[in-house]
């Protein structure tokens, strides 16, 4: 029994609403959505951030961005543009450490820093 809460939705612990699956990957929609369309791309295999998933295993984040263009047509969001966020650390504000990419849009979300 792992605390990862991520690792946890993968192995079907804690409910969550899928709108894609692969067999490396997850997606899931976000239980605090900062959009209309708000959906969190995870690798099934735990790594802490996407430096990490980068160096470790190449192919398998190759895996995870396939799957977020996967998400953003499956959600409609190829036409008008979306946004693809992956928090990395402290300083980047990543709460859950298991790499996951935001995949955020539906309407213009502005400037990125604002
Ligand atoms: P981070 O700040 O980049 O780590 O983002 C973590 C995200 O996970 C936040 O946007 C949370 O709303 C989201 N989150 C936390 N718990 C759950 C859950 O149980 N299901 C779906 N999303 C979650």
């Amino acid at each position: 029994m792992t605390d990862c809460l991520f690792c946890r939705i993968v192995a079907g612990e804690i409910p969550s609403t899928v709108v894609h699956e692969t067999a490396t990957t997850l997606a899931f929609r976000d239980i605090r959505p900062q959009a209309s369309s708000h959906v969190l791309v995870i690798p099934k295999a735990h790594y802490a951030d996407v430096a990490e998933l980068a160096v470790a295993d190449p192919g398998l984040a190759g895996e995870v961005l396939a799957a977020v263009a996967a998400v953003a047509e499956a959600e409609g969001l190829l036409k008008g543009g979306f946004r693809t966020i992956f928090n990395t650390g402290e300083h980047g504000g990543q709460e859950v450490a298991h790499v996951h990419a935001h995949v955020v849009g539906g309407a213009p979300l502005g400037p990125m820093l604002a």
